[in-house]
């Protein structure tokens, strides 16, 4: 370990970490799902019910402006986070999903019918469907880039020859949630502009392993979500250009998104507030502040450094079991490891085996069922690292796998 990466001063942050699961000391190994989450951002969850439970924007009392200042600290906080120009181009939504949806649904109502929609077979549902949906309504045309063919990296070539006069948007993740590829962006952004389309680039993965920057990427819309970058759940972001952010029509009507309402006809509310309808998670916006404070003090290259080599020791022992398939191997890698252990049936069994032991890891789809299927598999087995995993802990999952192996007799 390096000295200015004191791990347990870091593991003593967060609460979660000193549970027990039966007899067994909690190894949490499913941080690609969501991460645990640090005293500082419980602490700022607590302040803001106890202290100013206010609606934001509303009100003229002291408790509702304190939570406004919270609120839009937290925006310009996120702003300063990745670089974006204006905190008016920082949506707050639910999380990956809701800010997909918003472009998906908003976006969309502004193309033609027969215009072109380009996503990855390596998506998340969350950016797969709400094209489904956008398609289905506008006449669109869905179409997915492939895995090159025997590689966990997407096929270039074909994004290339897919990429035309029609395509309006190509939306994809920065790193798979399965086999941790992270995804060339800036060359993938520049050949969508190239085509005259837009580029939006689902960060979900990304944010919490590296420096997320606005203007590196180039990219239109950038979605993400505060739970997996140890905030709260029930927060996410949506970066969108303010050019485009002005031109699409509301996603969701109701309060805060006005300027003006009558019974026939209303007006929209200034950027960002048109896209915020409904009161928002303004207690998980605050706490969503914290978070990212306690990524930056922790230092997010530390924090990836030191996944990296977790990553490493476990292949590394993974790889020299007998039978063991690893599913993900393109270089530079994110810090997640799918595996099997025999046949996909077997990745629930090694998921509640694993958990008897005390150690928690995802199991199935990973709801990216398309790319299960470019693997010829139904489920795979996913474990991923965190800022507070340790080594000792990685051992205790590779000796958990030997004893798997031999109770499944492999
Ligand atoms: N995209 C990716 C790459 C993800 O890993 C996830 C969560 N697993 C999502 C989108 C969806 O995130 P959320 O459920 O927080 O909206």
């Amino acid at each position: 370990m390096t000295s200015n990466y004191d791990i347990e001063a870091i593991r003593a942050q967060f609460p979660a970490l000193k549970r027990n699961i039966g007899e067994s000391p909690l190894v949490y190994l499913d941080n690609t799902a969501t991460s645990q989450t640090p005293a500082c951002v419980l602490d700022a969850i607590m302040d803001g019910y106890t202290m100013r439970k206010a609606n934001v924007h509303r009100g003229v009392h002291t408790l509702s402006q304190e939570a406004t200042d919270a609120q839009e600290a937290a925006r310009r906080r996120v702003q300063t986070f990745i670089g974006a120009d204006s905190h008016e181009e920082i949506i707050f939504t639910r999380g990956t999903t809701e800010a997909i949806n918003l472009v998906a649904a908003s976006y969309s109502s502004m193309l033609e019918k027969g215009d072109e929609i380009i996503v990855t077979v390596m998506e998340h549902h969350s950016d797969i469907v709400p094209w489904q949906l956008a398609a289905e309504r506008y006449g669109l045309v869905l179409r997915a880039v492939p895995l090159r063919p025997g590689s966990s990296e997407l096929d270039l070539d074909a994004y290339a020859a897919m990429l035309g006069s029609r395509t309006r948007v190509a939306a994809f993740t920065a790193v798979s949630n399965v086999l941790g590829t992270a995804n060339p962006v800036r060359r993938m952004v520049d050949m969508a502009h190239a085509a005259g389309a837009v580029a939006l680039v689902d960060a979900a993965q990304a944010v919490a392993h590296e420096r997320v920057n606005v203007h590196a990427w180039d990219a239109d819309f950038i979605a993400f979500s505060s739970h997996k970058m140890y905030g709260p759940t029930g927060v996410g972001v949506l970066y969108g250009r303010r050019e485009l952010l002005e031109r699409m029509p509301p996603y969701q009507g109701g309060g805060e998104m006005i300027a003006h309402v009558d019974i026939e006809r209303s007006t929209w509310a200034e950027l960002p507030f048109k896209f915020e309808a409904g009161t928002p998670d303004f207690v998980g916006i605050a706490a969503l502040h914290k978070a990212i404070d306690w990524m930056e003090a922790t230092g997010i290259d530390l924090i990836a450094a030191h996944e990296q080599r977790l990553l490493i020791r476990a292949e590394k022992a993974m790889r020299a079991m007998p039978g063991m398939r690893i599913f993900g191997d393109a270089p530079g890698k994110c810090a997640i490891i799918s595996f099997l252990m025999g046949d996909d049936a077997s990745s629930y069994d090694i998921g509640m085996l694993l958990d008897g032991m005390g150690i928690a890891v995802r199991t199935g789809h990973h709801c990216a069922q398309p790319l299960m299927n470019a693997l010829g598999v139904t489920g795979v087995a996913r474990a991923s690292f965190a800022a507070y995993n340790t080594e000792a802990e990685v051992d205790a999952f590779i000796a958990a796998l030997q004893r798997i192996h031999k109770i499944l007799r492999l």
